[in-house]
């Protein structure tokens, strides 16, 4: 399964606690000095190799906020998105399309471990069981809090879905900005990047994914 290949940060996490009660995941607030110590140590060099002076006044504590922030933005190394949904599995009847769209996305690629972001759409039909729906959210974040490129996280947030609750099908539609785009290279001001995934009866069946389609496409807020 997809959230477990995914690869694992030397040391990366130790600063998020995990949340005893199982449900993979806690907001981090505490760092690991360690490592904080560790990663600042080498910004301090890269800001030198920029023809950066670290000391100055601005600077001194950059190293130590970077080293902060990076592992903030990477927490979900340290998350087990499938252990999110399963805290909050139902039996349920209900076998219409489930749908949560909208869902805020930050990640970093991993090419140039810049920022892209943008919205997810999320849905499944269920097949007797059905999850809360601030979990489909959580594991969004989960896998976008890693390196990595839009496509590959489309796709693990498919599989997870599709493993831990065996839905009838799951629709994934990602739309990100890569900020490696915008800011370098080709410098494409306002594209966006579609990707998309599907399982089950969005692959078999087409009236499932135009509706899919129809509804993320409308706005209705
Ligand atoms: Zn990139």
């Amino acid at each position: 399964m997809a959230s477990k290949k995914a690869p694992k940060a030397q040391g990366g996490a130790k600063g998020i606690e995990r949340n005893p009660h199982g449900e993979g995941y806690e907001r981090i607030d505490q760092y690991d000095t360690e490592l904080v110590k560790r990663i600042g140590s080498h910004y301090s060099d890269i800001l030198k190799a920029i023809g950066e002076d670290p000391k100055r006044e601005g600077l001194q504590k950059t190293p130590e906020r970077v080293a902060k922030a990076l592992q903030y933005l990477t927490h979900g190394y340290d998350t087990d998105p499938a252990a999110i949904l399963k805290s909050a599995l139902f039996k349920e009847d209900y076998s219409q399309m489930v749908l949560v769209k909208d869902i805020e996305v930050y990640s970093m690629c991993e090419h140039h471990m810049l920022p892209f972001f943008g919205k997810a759409h999320v849905a499944y039909i269920p097949n007797g069981r059905i999850t809360g729906l601030s979990k489909i959210p959580r594991v969004v974040d989960a896998f976008a809090r890693r390196l990595q490129v839009q496509e590959r996280l489309t796709n693990e947030i498919r599989d997870c879905i599709h493993d831990t609750l065996k839905p009838l099908g799951v629709a994934v539609v990602m739309e990100c900005d890569h900020l490696c785009m915008r800011m370098r290279g080709v410098q494409k001001q306002n594209s966006v990047t579609t990707t998309s995934a599907f399982t089950g009866i969005f692959l078999s069946d087409q009236r499932s994914r135009e509706e899919f389609i129809k509804l993320i496409s409308a706005r209705l807020h």
